[in-house]
């Protein structure tokens, strides 16, 4: 292996990605950041009143390639992401019954214990998934005091007017309201429902704090303005970032249906008081369907990961899946492509077994496909496009007999796999260890079974080692094994 210094300079990769801001591909500047200044990213996390299904998990998948990406470039971020455990209403116009509560009333729990519950299970599968923890993970019951403050300083400058049900935020002082949804604020007004809160002076405005009603029920509440109350959804998300990140962050991603109404009011609480962008970038990803449907309870197509196990599937075949698509598109799962994708990692898993039979050096050519992959990755995100580059690496000919023997382009090393699991964190190294001891010894066993030709003993010992999830591939040149 070449030692870093022998090694050709690495190009500058500079990053670009769509940013919904501008509404264009633009380079993230890159070269500012270091370790005493990181890339500041904001990650909206999940509402923890359900079990959170794939599609919800997809997102998090082409959030942490980024995060993984910076890491390859060596540029230091700092990501913080939130957990709503309070207060997000089942409609985003503030409308509607709160999402916790309902989760407390439909398990028998308290809103406490289902907010505790579905925050592990989510952290659960985060961690399972290999995805990289935030430097914090907030929880916004967490910062019901920073939401207070916020509303006060809002309610200082005049932001702010009082209904009988909550603080509201008038969104007519705030006049670049609706550029960054491009929201027709004038055809909001004229389709308004009719069940439209009389109260509010203009149809956007939203919630910052909502007062608990008498008759009725809320069990998360806190004293603020001498009645009891709960903060709104947005404003949670606005304190976190100001308490972890400050006024200004680099990059807040989050789902294209938060543009509207969940990011372009964050934007109207903290810009109308800084004067400063909140973010530079925002990244959107679209949504995951299932068969060409929405995911949706009431249609009863919603696949948690413990479907995925049930039918042989594992994490890290589903990440496959996520990465062949495009964050900005979405991903319409079907169980066949699900079968693709973890086909497809395969075979990477056993082009990746093939360093320990063949004991691969680090190539040019390696670290030039490598640099290609990275700068795919920095092309806005386009997985998709960076997986067919390593197919193509690792693409191997089968000579006679099924044997892996001639590699056609490139003979991947331990360094290669080491560096696509940074990119895109598949734990192709960790599934596919060198032999232990009892499984060298049975291939051994095997080699000299087939040489004697008793196949009777050869079957058993494949038979022995499939147990042991080891495959073996016999051709004119003899065995190879991989993981199964
Ligand atoms: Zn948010």
């Amino acid at each position: 292996m070449p030692s870093e210094s022998e090694r050709r300079a690495r190009p500058l990769i500079v990053p670009r990605f769509f940013n919904t801001l501008t509404r264009e591909l633009q380079e993230f500047p890159v070269g500012k950041y270091n370790a005493e200044n990181p890339a500041k990213i904001y990650t909206c996390g999940p509402t923890v009143y359900n079990y959170q299904h794939i599609g919800n998990f997809l997102a998090y998948v082409y959030w942490d390639v980024l995060v993984r990406l910076f890491a390859v470039l060596e540029v230091p971020t700092k990501r913080v992401m939130n957990i709503t455990d309070v207060g997000h209403l089942a409609s985003d116009a503030d409308e509607g019954e709160d999402k916790m509560e309902k989760g407390a009333k439909s398990s028998g729990k308290t809103v406490w214990e289902v907010a505790d519950f579905f925050a592990d299970d989510f952290l659960e599968h985060f961690t399972k998934l290999n995805l990289l923890q935030p430097a914090k993970t907030a929880r916004a019951t967490d910062y019901i005091e920073d939401d207070m403050a916020l509303v006060d300083r809002l309610t200082e400058k005049g932001y702010t007017y009082e209904t009988s049900d909550g603080i509201y935020f008038d969104t007519t002082k705030f006049p670049r309201y609706a550029d960054f949804a491009r929201l027709d604020l004038a055809g909001l007004k004229a389709g308004k429902r009719v069940d439209f809160n009389r109260e509010k002076r203009n149809v956007s405005d939203f919630a910052l704090w909502k007062f608990v009603r008498e008759g009725e029920s809320h069990a998360m509440q806190w004293q603020y303005l001498g009645r009891a109350g709960y903060p709104g959804w947005h404003i949670e998300c606005a304190s976190i970032i100001l308490a972890e990140l400050g006024e200004s962050i680099d990059i807040h991603t989050g789902g294209v249906d938060h543009i509207p109404v969940h990011h372009t009011n964050e934007i109207a609480e903290v810009e109308s008081l800084t004067g400063k962008l909140l973010s530079k970038f925002w990244l959107h990803n679209n949504h995951a369907m299932i068969d060409g449907e929405k995911i949706s309870k009431s249609l009863g197509n919603v696949i948690l990961f413990s479907d995925l196990q049930a039918r042989g599937f594992n994490y890290m075949d589903f990440k496959m899946w996520a990465y062949e698509g495009h964050y900005q598109k979405g991903r319409n799962f079907t169980w066949e492509g699900l079968e693709a994708a973890k086909k497809r990692l395969n075979n990477w898993r056993r082009a990746a077994d093939l360093r320990h039979e063949f004991d691969y050096e680090v190539t040019a050519g390696e670290e030039i496909i490598l640099d290609v992959i990275t700068a795919t990755v920095a092309n806005n995100l386009s997985t998709g496009v960076a997986l067919a580059l390593v197919d193509d690496f690792i693409s191997y000919e089968r000579q006679e007999g099924n044997t892996w023997m001639s590699v056609k382009i490139g003979s991947p090393s331990e360094h290669f796999w080491a560096k696509i699991d940074e990119l895109f964190g598949l734990n192709i190294l960790e599934s596919t260890p060198p032999l232990t001891p009892i499984q060298r010894d049975l291939l051994a066993s095997r080699t000299a079974a087939r040489e004697a030709k008793d196949f009777v003993v050869s079957d058993q010992l494949r038979d022995q080692l499939k147990e042991q999830g080891i495959g073996i591939l016999d051709g004119a040149d003899g065995q190879t094994w991989y993981h199964l």
